[in-house]
C-alpha cells in the first residue's frame, strides 16, 4: 500500500468512527469498519451490517454467522479467512438485527464505495440479499443471483447466501442453500486460483 493510500485508508476509518450521518449512530457501541489485508487484497466480502457481537467488539462477522463464514471459507474452499477483507454495507448495527433501511444504506454507501476503490480487490463477494441487491442495483433475490459471476465497476462480483440464512436453513440436501453454498465456495476458490 502506498503512503497516499495508507493515509487515505486511515482518514476514512477515522471519518467512519466519528460519523453521525444516519440514526444508526445513536445506539451503536462501535462502528465496524472491516478487517483483512489492505495490501494486494484479492477478495473482499461484503455483508449487510454488524450484529450484536460485532457492535460490541468493533469487528465484522465474529458471531455465529461469522463463525460459519470462517468454516465455509476455510473448510469448504481452503481459503484462509485472514486472506480476505471483510466489511459491511452499513458500519453501525441496525437495532434488533433488522435490515438496514434504504436511507441508511444511502448515507453509508460512500464508505463502502471508498473502501472498494482504495482496495481494488479482484473479486467482491456480496454476502446475502441486501448486499447483492445494493451493489447490483437489482431487485432480483439472492436465490437467483447467487453463484453467478457479475460485475461491479469492472470488478468481478460473486453473490452468495448470507451465513445467517444458512443457520436458519440447516438442510444439506442436494439443491439446499447449504449444498449450493458448498458449490459456490469451490467456484470462488477456482476463480481465486485462476487470477493468482
Ligand atoms: S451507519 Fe454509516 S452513515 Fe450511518 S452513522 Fe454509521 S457510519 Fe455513519
Amino acid at each position: 500500500m502506498s503512503i497516499d493510500i495508507n493515509s487515505a485508508w486511515e482518514e476514512l476509518k477515522n471519518r467512519v468512527q466519528n460519523c453521525q450521518k444516519c440514526k444508526l449512530c445513536e445506539q451503536r457501541h462501535n462502528t465496524v469498519f472491516g478487517e483483512g489485508p489492505v495490501e494486494n487484497c484479492k477478495v473482499m466480502i461484503i455483508g449487510e451490517g454488524p450484529g450484536e457481537e460485532e457492535d460490541l467488539s468493533g469487528r465484522p462477522f465474529i458471531g455465529p454467522a461469522g463463525q460459519l463464514l470462517t468454516k465455509i471459507l476455510e473448510q469448504g474452499g481452503g481459503i484462509p479467512r485472514s486472506s480476505v477483507y471483510i466489511a459491511n454495507i452499513v458500519k453501525c448495527r441496525p437495532p434488533d438485527n433488522r435490515n438496514p433501511e434504504q436511507e441508511e444504506m444511502l448515507a453509508c454507501s460512500e464508505y463502502i464505495e471508498a473502501q472498494l476503490l482504495l482496495l481494488r480487490p479482484k473479486i467482491v463477494v456480496a454476502m446475502g440479499n441486501i448486499s447483492a441487491q445494493w451493489l447490483l442495483k437489482s431487485k432480483q433475490g439472492i436465490t437467483k443471483l447467487r453463484g453467478q459471476w457479475l460485475d461491479w465497476r469492472g470488478i468481478k462480483l460473486f453473490p452468495m447466501f448470507h451465513p445467517s440464512y444458512l443457520l436458519r436453513n440447516a438442510s444439506r440436501a442436494k439443491g439446499s442453500p447449504k449444498d449450493l453454498t458448498w458449490q459456490d465456495i469451490k467456484a470462488l476458490k477456482l476463480k481465486i486460483d485462476e487470477i493468482n
